[in-house]
């Protein structure tokens, strides 16, 4: 029953969908965790739970006209996929990178559903995002490309119905400008977007918050094999928002983070990242990060983003974006002895390479578990928001390492009630698909 089930499901998914690999890979490996909650729970069966969550509930699609600093006209395609509000409120983030089509956002969306549930937050799942490369453009480009995304975006969204935060490409810059028209628009002010600044609505820790929670996911992992982080080598790659949080987070837990990327190459530095360095060049003044090795020349630049798993390391956090590592990639860590790995990026692992890691026995943090620190301070920024409080950092950051601890905790006892003990990726996709799919029984055929 079980294959029958998985290979019907995906037969549908495919067939629908084509072309759109990633969405493909992200939902094969949610059905094949939950066959057999399904043939456990005859209900979701009958009212074809499966069916219906591999099915966004609103898709929007629309043309971002804006022109650059020059007078040139361009033309950029939005996205927002509403993919499920059985449990609150559609929650995700927007993307901003060239490599955005409609089967990238609808992967992070599905991935989104399960992430959110397992927060343990009302919040649904929802992407959105555009084909708009914000590299290189000035900050009037990028205002004007925001405020034309927001001219459109403003009629499906709100506090109560979809709230969208960042992700790549969308930073507080961003958040920015599109909050700004979308208070223009509304003549209101709202918690309509999360990663606001602190100035106007946005919360402690958010900042941090997906590296943090990476950070204390593994925290565990490594407890479990009684461990700590002091004295390990950590390898992250990226230089984004999660991988500098990460390497703070890593660093004051005694480990020692000496590798870092972006998607040009990688730096390794053996005497520790100095992250002062780092956030200078990435949070200041935009820059790549071969410009690293000209303040600390005994660090070291390589071409090309990939050799960066050819570094040796105890741990890895994957923290740039999907697929980034494959199985030869996997194979190299494992022989290298590394011995946990957690996902700070959406599906970072191809599942060529998970196989790999939970063979290899390494602690395998996957994402929608490792990586759910950003959302679920993105909904404690929700609540702020509702009560027109402020909490304070050491507030957000204890509700954060709470959060942490629970999702670690569901992943490990749902792994064991499914007879699958110590595989967190099953554990996750269960634990947060039983959320969802009680909540869609109760609600009816919607
Ligand atoms: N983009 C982040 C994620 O992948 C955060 C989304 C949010 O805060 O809504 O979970």
């Amino acid at each position: 029953m079980s294959n029958q089930f998985v290979d019907s499901v995906m037969e549908k998914v495919v067939a629908r969908n084509a072309g759109e690999l990633e969405f493909h890979q992200a939902v094969q490996e949610v059905v094949e965790s939950i066959a057999p909650v399904i043939e456990r729970n005859p209900e979701f069966a009958r009212a074809k739970i499966a069916e219906r969550i591999v099915e966004p509930e609103r898709q929007i699609l629309f043309r971002v006209p804006w022109a650059d600093d020059n007078g040139q006209v361009h033309v950029n395609r939005g996205f927002r996929v509403e993919f499920n509000s059985a449990i609150g409120p559609y929650k995700g983030g927007l993307r901003f990178h060239p490599s955005v089509n409609l089967g990238i956002i609808k992967f992070l969306g599905f991935e989104q559903i399960f992430k959110n549930a397992l927060t343990t937050m009302p919040i649904g799942g929802g992407k959105g995002g555009s084909d708009f490369d914000p590299k290189g453009k000035s900050d009037n480009e990028v205002m004007r490309f925001c405020q034309s995304f927001m001219s459109e975006l403003f009629r499906h969204v709100g506090p109560d119905t979809d709230v969208p935060a960042g992700d790549i490409g969308v930073g507080a810059r961003e958040i920015g400008f599109l909050f700004g028209q979308y208070k223009k628009l509304t003549n209101t002010f709202t918690g309509v977007l999360t990663g606001k600044g602190l100035d106007w609505g946005g919360s402690l820790v958010r900042t941090e918050a997906t590296g943090y929670g990476t950070v204390y996911f593994v925290t565990r992992m490594l407890e479990a094999r009684g461990k700590d982080w002091d004295g390990l080598k950590v390898v992250i790659s990226g230089s984004g928002n999660v991988a500098i949080y990460a390497t703070q987070k890593a660093q004051a837990l005694g480990a020692k983070v000496i590798a870092l990327s972006d998607s040009n190459g990688y730096i390794v530095d053996n005497d520790g990242i100095k992250l002062d360095t780092v956030r200078q060049i990435k949070e200041i003044r935009r820059g790549r990060i071969k410009e690293y090795v000209e303040e600390h020349p005994s660090a070291e630049f390589h071409e090309g983003w990939e050799g960066i798993w050819t570094v040796p390391c105890d741990v890895a956090l994957p923290s740039a974006t999907q697929n980034e590592i494959d199985e030869s990639a996997a194979n190299t860590l494992v022989k290298n002895g590394c011995i946990a790995v957690g996902e700070g990026a959406n599906m970072p692992s191809t599942p060529e390479a998970v196989k790999v890691f939970l063979d290899g026995g390494v602690s395998f943090g996957p994402a929608k578990a490792a990586n759910a620190g950003g959302v679920a301070t993105s909904a404690l920024e929700m609540c702020q928001n509702s009560m027109r409080l402020n909490w304070t950092f050491e507030e957000v950051d204890r509700k954060l390492k709470d959060i942490m601890d629970r999702i670690y905790t569901q992943c490990v006892e749902a792994a064991d009630a499914y007879g699958c003990g110590g595989n967190l990726v099953t554990g996750a996709n269960i634990a947060g698909f039983l959320k969802v799919a009680r909540s869609m029984t109760a609600q009816g055929i919607v």
